[in-house]
């Protein structure tokens, strides 16, 4: 016999039903249309209870504080959370999270669904919100790596039934309305399982924001930014000494082997945390014909699969360099010469053809891989290892024909010929660039919310499972719709774009939703034009800003969009909330309009000469300096940059060099002082 909590549908039920049954009849009677409903709270008081399993799950208890801390906002009234089969009385109807007897009673099984997917079912008058609640044993309980497939189920049941959002990640970024009533219709029967298993790494760690909008990640997956190797070769033995011992290891370069770089904690931050790791020596790179390279990523990926981790990402070091060694040289033709001609990387830009036949394949990196992804598939059947196709690994090995199960091939270009040149091998995940401040864009808009739909879109068709996102997340003003679409697709990729937008210019610029639809839609239209004249071909030259900001931006655009911001402004002179939205877009978008202006002056100086065009240049500049001090200043005002200005300390310190590579300003003329 199936333990429920007390008096939550059995007998009780029916003196319920008769209730409300009673209650509809009235009320339309009275002419009152009553759609049939399952309050939660009504007229401001608590209508049911919540019930958590009876054994702990803490995934499932952060659903539980969550709902309440959200129906609390909503109605201002709270829950009480009892546990399955506890002697407790019970209010009204019974919310049952996560994977309760009561929950399998009526046909939910939280295990069938994929990731942190969820369920919600109203049976007998009593909701179930129950999804994938897994605490992973080697991540803390707030770690952004766990499954807490019941909290989405919340997070939904909130955005769809209580009207919260959360469209920036600051205290006033959300919106949650005020209602004495919070319902849920009777005949809800309804699944979710989202597209991808996780987005990674930017994106899932901004609070709720993150976990509201499905940014997370469901596996338990080990990220190495790409590059496994110094963590392999740290695992294996103190990279010093065995360099002094024997140091064939290390891969020989211009005649010689080679110790990665010692680490300065004091010069880099990136260097203190790879200290904190264990890591002393990085960007080292090996030879892989050694006889101990296989079995050293064996023994690292092992001890990963020991602590936990499902799934963990491989890749050579970064600046890949080829070991001169006979043994090596004999396994291919690498050259990373051509690498640095961009033979390997010609572009970042997908709608470009970036397979380049003729260009040798690494097989001295996927043949030893191959050899380790088929010893760890022997030992670990059900774990999943990730090579990351990029750099010298970009093109597909030729010796490889086929690859173990356990493989899952992290795409770093996602052009049509990549998917298809991997087609033997059944997982993909993708590494994707969509938001760096290295793009020719630097700190203006890099993607727009119908790029990124389109993307998102074309990466779930072709079965990608999960999303490396390198960048974002610092440019709220001006790519807040295509993060909030980026978010809603990601979840569920049938979701109609101009829906979501229209919501989120309502929802964030209230009274100025219109112009700012307009605004937004101009600007998203700029980035191919000024991404023609940077140049298609990435990291070619670092000129490409020259070329990008003025024709992304010239006068007469500038212009409109100046337009549609005063138009927008004078719609919410009275509303500070929507005010203070308008005035962040509004200051991301006077950078980008200042860098423009510096570089048109620039350009007609260059031609004539002229003292006139060298005082609106230097006038520019002196625009510049402001903006780069107002921004400093506003650091005294910690409320305003708390409230209204999210992931306000990656802007502010990204804006004086405007970015980096392609988007770096302050090495360029006239930034760095020079004509
Ligand atoms: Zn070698």
């Amino acid at each position: 016999m199936m333990r429920v909590p007390r008096r939550c549908n059995s007998a009780l039920m029916t003196n319920r039903w008769f209730v409300t049954a009673l209650a509809v009849v009235l009320l339309t009677a009275a002419g009152v249309r009553q759609g049939h409903a399952l309050d939660l709270v009504r007229d401001g008081r608590a209508r049911a209870t919540i019930v958590l399993p009876a054994e702990r799950n803490p995934m499932t208890e952060q659903a539980a504080e969550y709902l309440n801390r959200y129906v609390e906002r909503i109605t201002g009234t709270k829950l009480s959370v009892v546990r399955e089969g506890a002697n407790q009385a019970q209010t009204g109807s019974c919310v049952f999270l996560g994977d309760t007897q009561a929950g399998r009673a009526v046909g939910l099984d939280p295990a069938t669904l994929k990731w942190d997917g969820f369920r919600w079912k109203v049976k007998s008058g009593n909701l179930y919100i129950a999804g994938r609640d897994i605490k992973f044993p080697n991540q803390a309980a707030d770690s952004y790596i766990a499954c807490r497939g019941t909290l989405m189920g919340v997070f939904r049941l909130l955005e769809e039934f209580g009207g919260v959002r959360w469209f920036m990640p600051t205290p006033k970024g959300e919106l949650v309305p005020v209602s004495t009533r919070f319902a849920v219709p009777d005949t809800l029967d309804h699944k979710e399982e989202p597209a991808f298993a996780y987005i990674t790494p930017g994106f899932d760690r901004l609070g709720h924001w993150s976990r509201a909008n499905g940014f997370r990640v469901a596996i338990n997956l080990k990220i190495n930014s790409g590059h496994s190797w110094d963590e392999a070769l740290h695992n294996w033995d103190d990279p010093e000494e065995l360099y002094a011992e024997d140091p064939t290891l290390f891969a020989v370069i211009g005649g010689k082997r080679r110790l990665g770089r010692k680490l300065d904690p004091e010069k880099r931050i990136t260097d203190a945390w790879a200290i904190q790791r264990g890591i002393t020596r990085s960007g080292n790179m090996l030879c892989t014909s050694h006889p101990d390279y296989v079995p050293m990523n064996v023994a690292y990926f092992s001890r990963l699969f020991d602590e936990g981790y499902d799934w963990a990402e491989f890749g050579a070091s970064d600046g890949f360099h080829r070991c001169e060694c006979a043994k090596c040289e004999a396994m291919d033709h690498v050259d990373e010469i051509a690498g640095n001609k961009r033979a390997f990387w010609t572009e970042a830009d997908w709608d470009v053809d970036a397979m380049h036949e003729g260009v040798p394949s690494a097989e001295r990196l996927w043949v030893p891989f191959l050899e380790i992804a088929k010893q760890l598939y022997a030992k670990y059947p059900d774990k999943r290892i990730m090579p990351i196709a990029y750099s010298p690994t970009l093109i597909p090995s030729q010796k490889v024909k086929a690859w173990p199960p356990n493989v899952v091939m992290e795409l770093a270009s996602q052009s049509e010929k990549y998917f298809k040149a991997y087609a033997n091998v059944a997982d993909k995940t993708a590494y994707v660039y969509w938001w760096g401040s290295a793009q020719p864009a630097g700190l203006s808009l890099r993607m727009g919310p119908h790029r990124t739909a389109r993307n998102v879109r074309y990466l779930v068709e072709h079965g990608v499972k999960g999303l490396y996102v390198c960048g974002g997340t610092e440019l709220f003003g001006l790519e807040g719709p295509a993060y909030y679409v980026f978010a809603k697709l990601a979840w569920d990729p049938n979701r109609d774009v101009e829906k979501v937008l229209d919501e989120y210019y309502a929802g964030v610029y209230r009274a100025a939703a219109a112009p700012m639809k307009q605004f937004f839609a101009l600007i998203e239209e700029r980035v191919p034009i000024g991404m023609k004249q940077a140049g298609t071909r990435y990291a070619k030259k670092q000129e490409h800003v020259y070329g990008y900001y003025p024709a992304a931006y010239p006068p007469e655009v500038r212009k409109r969009l100046w337009g549609l911001l005063h138009e927008a402004k004078a719609a919410v002179t009275s509303d500070e909330y929507a005010a203070n939205w308008l005035a962040l877009t509004e200051r991301q978008f006077r950078f980008a309009d200042i860098v423009t202006r510096v570089f048109e002056h620039y350009r007609d100086w260059l031609k004539d000469k002229s003292p006139a065009a060298r005082q609106a240049a230097e006038a520019a500049l002196a625009e510049h300096r402001a903006f780069l001090e107002e921004l400093t200043a506003l650091k005294a005002d910690r409320a305003y940059l708390e409230n209204w200005f999210p992931q306000w300390n990656k802007y502010v310190r990204l804006a004086p060099t405007g970015g980096n590579l392609n988007g770096q300003l302050n090495n360029k003329k006239p930034f760095n002082g020079k004509f």
